[in-house]
């Protein structure tokens, strides 16, 4: 008798029956949710169509290097952006589902799943900076990151959580990344570097509207964070150079800092924007993914200090990143999607009542981590997780300024902002 083969798509709603049941959903931003939880891959002719001079295809940053021909990014016809990595079906690091195939169809690149065209797909266009080489020698593109509509700064490409053995966050592959490629590539960028990139990033015009800035973990100093703080600082002031304004539509993704080092921050910089990623919406299993972040700062202590950077920086300014879907992962994730999304958007609420919004990164399996044979969260969960994100939003009047579809385009709830 020959063996069935059971499927995971026999086990969760597809994509279209998804669509379907969130009617006031965007498809496009449900399409990019499935698209960034199971990754894509190109066929050869996809990759042969690939144009390097007009698409951005190189990429050095804290969670991947790359310089061949594969994309960094894609983009939707309604302007939505994905950032999904390569996902090699065979690798055995495509969290339990297989990956959208990118291929070719009237001339045109397109999103496929199972031999059918999805979605017609665009390319994150390359910007001019890309092939312009910094006074000391560094291609600018090795020193700063970009998106459509936003340039990124990578300062520290480690993380000392993982330094200390067992510490790192049980999803992340910083370490893994920057073990693969520490012969070519130093822990910390040169500041004058990536101050030139900046410059002459600039120059392109409409191209940019905001600067970010999220590197690994620095937790050195006199006091805890205050070697990561220096950094960030001392990075700010050489940008505030290219301005004529107090502050500039800057975002810092970092550690949670203490209140002295958050009005630092504030007071000695360009800074509008800041986020403290606590990665996981529940105590318990918080400490269990992030031990380093437990150990040093501590769950309730995070909150805390989002709550201080909320009344330091304003209203709409302040936010936390959260890996969605995560938080079910076994032995010690949450037993069923229901009680993941009630619990989550119910400590979501209390963030939001003290003016900290969240910012919906959806899980995807990543090969160098912890977790890299995981499975990642069911598409009708993290749509469900969304729209619920989007409702907290509109009902604490949150705006989404750094994050929206246009700025970051990394998160489907506050894409959900836009509409
Ligand atoms: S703090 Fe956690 S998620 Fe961030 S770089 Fe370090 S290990 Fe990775």
């Amino acid at each position: 008798m020959a063996e069935s083969k059971h499927s995971w798509r026999e086990d969760e709603l597809s994509l279209q029956e998804v669509i379907k049941k969130y009617p006031d959903v965007s498809p496009f931003v449900i399409l990019k949710t499935d698209v960034q939880r199971r990754g894509v891959d190109f066929t050869q002719r996809a990759i042969d169509a690939v144009d390097p001079d007009r698409d951005a295809v190189v990429y050095r940053g804290i969670y991947s290097e790359k310089n061949d021909r594969i994309p960094n990014g894609l983009i939707l016809r309604d302007g939505t952006t994905i950032l999904a990595d390569r996902v090699v079906p065979s690798s055995g690091f495509n969290g339990g589902r297989d990956p959208y195939l990118i291929d070719i169809a009237d001339g045109k690149a397109v999103l496929t799943d199972e031999g059918k065209v999805i979605e017609e797909v665009g390319y994150w266009p390359k910007p001019d900076y890309f092939d312009k080489v910094t006074s000391s020698g560094k291609p600018m593109w090795q020193v700063l990151v970009a998106r459509p509509q936003r340039m990124d700064i990578n300062l520290y490409q480690n993380c000392d959580f993982w330094k200390d053995i067992g510490m790192g966050c049980k999803f992340c592959p910083i370490a893994a990344t920057y073990s693969k490629t520490k012969n070519i590539k130093r822990e910390h960028l040169d500041y004058q570097d990536v101050a030139e990139a900046v410059a002459e990033a600039l120059k392109q015009p409409g191209r940019f509207r905001m600067i970010q800035l999220c590197s690994g973990s620095l937790l050195g100093g006199k006091e805890l964070l205050d070697d990561e703080i220096d950094q960030y600082i001392t990075m700010l002031k050489l940008l505030e150079k290219n301005f004529s304004h107090k502050k500039v539509m800057t975002q810092l993704i970092s550690t949670a800092h203490n209140e002295r080092q958050l009005r630092r921050l504030h007071e000695e910089t360009i800074l509008t924007g800041y986020t403290a990623d606590i990665e996981v919406l529940n105590e318990e299993i918080f400490n269990w993914i992030c031990p380093g972040k437990a150990k040093y700062i501590g769950y309730q202590e995070w909150k805390r200090r989002l709550y201080q950077a909320a009344e330091i920086f304003g209203p709409g300014a302040v936010n936390t990143g959260i890996v969605s879907g995560v938080e079910l992962v076994k032995p010690n994730g949450f037993r069923s999607e229901e009680e993941a999304l009630e619990k989550g958007l119910a400590e979501a609420e209390e963030l939001a009542r003290h003016g900290v919004g969240v910012a919906q990164t959806v899980y995807r399996v990543a090969e160098g981590s912890y977790f890299q044979k995981q499975k990642a969260a069911s598409l009708d969960y993290l749509t469900a997780f969304a729209k619920g994100l989007d409702t907290l939003q509109r009902r604490y009047r949150q705006e989404a300024y750094f994050d929206d579809y246009r700025t970051c385009g990394n998160h489907p709830n506050t894409d959900l902002a836009r509409i």
